[in-house]
């Protein structure tokens, strides 16, 4: 059963998805924890490349085709293996985070970012997607609140980016209404944690 953990910049996202690995652990499931861009070497030194505060200079459609390869050799690598022991991968960030930010965001189309992905993913597309929802102004704040978090080149991206990012991810979740599901990240975040275990098993168990 494969999850993806969706949302913006600040949404509390891998703060929540540790607590959900350790709720399916407590309930006996087997889990991998994993998360985009990285999870594996090749993928986390494709990561470095794109995050690099000194790549201002890189133009969208590489940055669009470095997050598909990078997907592609995690998804080979690790999520597919571990899908097909049966285990449960929860990954922090999946091919809708490229359709909001690439696609949406940075104006490239959802509809060309969806066709390289496509390719990458061939047809491994998550069982579920938690889209962790939260106004932009609130991320921004909470990230700036949170001084032991790394910076990297697109932390550095204002409001209105951040705008766009919200709204792409709503489009998206309007294009997968089956898959996607809304969660209010605005909640404190045990209840968020407690809304998606919820989701999370009804989706498990249909
Ligand atoms: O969520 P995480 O902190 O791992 O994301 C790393 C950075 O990559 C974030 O700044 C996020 O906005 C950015 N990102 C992106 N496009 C993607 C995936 C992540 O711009 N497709
Ligand atoms: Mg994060």
């Amino acid at each position: 059963y494969f999850i993806t953990i969706e949302g913006p910049e600040g949404a509390g996202k891998t703060t929540a998805i540790e607590q959900m690995m350790n709720r399916l652990q407590e309930l006996g499931v087997s889990v991998v924890l994993t998360r985009e861009p990285g999870g594996i070497e090749i993928a986390e030194k494709i990561r470095e490349v794109i995050l690099d505060k000194n790549h201002l200079a890189m133009d969208g459609r590489t940055e669009a085709l470095l997050y598909a390869a990078a997907r592609r050799q995690h998804l080979v690598e690790k999520v597919v293996p571990a899908l097909q022991q049966g285990k449960v991968v929860l990954c922090d960030r999946f091919i809708d985070s490229s359709l909001a930010y690439q696609g949406y965001a940075r104006g490239l189309g959802i509809d060309e970012v969806l066709s390289i992905n496509e390719f990458a993913i061939q047809d491994t597309w998550p069982d579920l997607t938690l889209l962790f929802d939260v106004a932009p102004e609130t991320g921004l704040q909470r990230i700036a609140a949170n001084s032991g978090r790394e910076q990297n080149r697109l932390d550095m991206e204002k409001l209105p980016f951040h705008q766009k990012v919200y709204e792409g991810y709503q489009e998206v979740s309007r294009r997968y209404p089956e898959r996607i599901v809304k969660i209010d990240a605005a909640k404190e975040p045990e209840e968020v944690v407690a809304d998606a275990m919820a989701v999370i098993k009804k989706g498990m168990e249909s």
